[in-house]
């Protein structure tokens, strides 16, 4: 494999403009409050690289690596993330009357969501500016990526998490050897004792979009939809939004691939779905705010929904406004039929929060807000085993 080129990107908020040093571990943007978003040099790439050259090296995120921010390669970590199905739901297609109807299966990643995908480049990238210590506080998946990837690189990770949880994923967490704290409370209590204690010590905090790098990881979801539909996008996309990671990835990636030249203008319109008891970003979208509020007592059984202060909430609404696309609801008793339906028609025991895109899809078709023909994509964006 070639050697990776070094200063290939520019770090910088989407606010203000602002740069960041890439040399040295980065957060966000303190003046604006917002994230921080990696720029790589797409004009000289688009010279160099083809994409006969990513589809032909060995599976996993790392076939995209001159698209994301590691500069030596053998500082890649991985645990095989990447490259998931991209399955055709011909019984539920057939049930609801869409006969291009897929889904990108999630939960084949390392620890059985799509947080592997962020979280593996995140961790890379701070392991080779010398961090050594980090601290998450999470409403469940992210903590256990991130007890994953820290146990692989014999690095410590200090978790915060609500104490209800879900089981499983307290135990994958325990198993890996991190240190876990169950917080009363929310991710917003969780995040108010992990940042103190992150402060305290010197640890590493990679909350959703507090550091730049996870947005990195997910937005490779979108180089491998495009490249699993040859370069010609799907017409709808259903994301389950709670940080928004995954959505404003995917947006992102879109966007380098039009600057390489690799696909069209053309766009999928992005929906978000978000569960009733957390709605944040719904909320935000019908009232036609560039911000988000922070939901007040948040409850739903898609844990990974559970956010109710969202940080990138005005690239997530950008991206749905400029999308022409849009966000809406579903019950937990929703969600819980989805998930019943998907998994006894299509053989796919989804996570709730993927299992919400299939009631999200019922919703809009009852809405008229699809066509018949579209290509659309609902996203499974973990295993529903780690809910049990
Ligand atoms: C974290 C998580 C989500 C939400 O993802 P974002 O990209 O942060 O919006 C959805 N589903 C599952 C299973 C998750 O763990
Ligand atoms: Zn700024």
């Amino acid at each position: 494999m070639k050697p990776l080129v070094s200063n290939r990107y520019r770090l910088v908020c989407p606010v203000c403009g602002s740069q960041f040093d890439p040399t040295i571990v980065q957060t966000y943007c303190s003046s604006c409050n917002s994230p921080i978003l990696t720029e790589y040099d797409l004009g000289s790439l688009g010279k160099i690289l083809e994409p006969e050259t990513v589809a032909e090296r060995p599976r996993g995120i790392w076939r995209w690596r001159e698209l994301l921010p590691i500069n030596e390669e053998k500082n890649c970590l991985t645990l095989g993330e990447g490259d998931t199905p991209l399955l055709q739901l011909n019984n539920l297609g057939v049930r609801l009357g869409f006969p291009n109807l897929f889904v990108k299966d999630e939960s084949t990643n390392a620890t059985g969501t799509f947080k592997a995908r962020g979280m593996v480049v995140a961790i890379s990238k701070a392991i080779e500016l010398g961090i050594r210590e980090f601290v998450i506080p999470t409403a469940g998946n992210a903590g256990g990526a991130l007890a994953a990837y820290a146990a692989s690189a014999g690095c410590k990770a200090h978790i915060y998490m609500p104490e209800d949880t879900p089981k499983a994923i307290k135990i994958e967490v325990q198993m890996m050897g991190a240190d876990l704290h169950l917080i009363k409370g929310l991710l917003t209590d969780a995040a108010n004792a992990a940042h103190a204690n992150a402060v305290n010590n010197g640890w590493f905090d990679v909350s959703t979009f507090k550091e730049p790098f996870r947005v990195e990881g997910k937005k490779t979801m979108g180089f491998e939809l495009a490249q699993a539909f040859q370069w010609d996008l799907p017409d709808v996309i259903i994301y389950p939004t709670g940080g928004g990671t995954g959505l404003v990835g995917m947006w992102k990636a879109f966007a380098e691939l039009e600057t390489l030249g690799w696909i069209s203008y053309k766009r999928p319109r992005m929906v978000s779905v978000q569960a009733e008891g957390c709605a944040p970003v719904v909320k935000a979208f019908q009232k036609g705010a560039e911000r988000t509020e922070v939901w007040q007592n948040a409850t739903t059984i898609a844990s990974g929904l559970r956010v109710p202060s969202v940080f990138a909430d005005r690239l997530i609404l950008k991206a749905l406004r400029e999308s022409n696309g849009t966000a809406l609801t579903v019950s937990d008793s929703e969600i819980l039929s989805a998930q019943k339906e998907f998994a006894a028609q299509e053989g796919i025991f989804a996570a709730p929060e993927g299992a919400a895109t299939l009631a999200c899809l019922k919703k809009l078709k009852h809405q008229g807000w699809l066509q018949k023909n579209n290509r659309i994509v609902l996203f499974n964006t973990g295993t529903g085993l780690k809910y049990i």
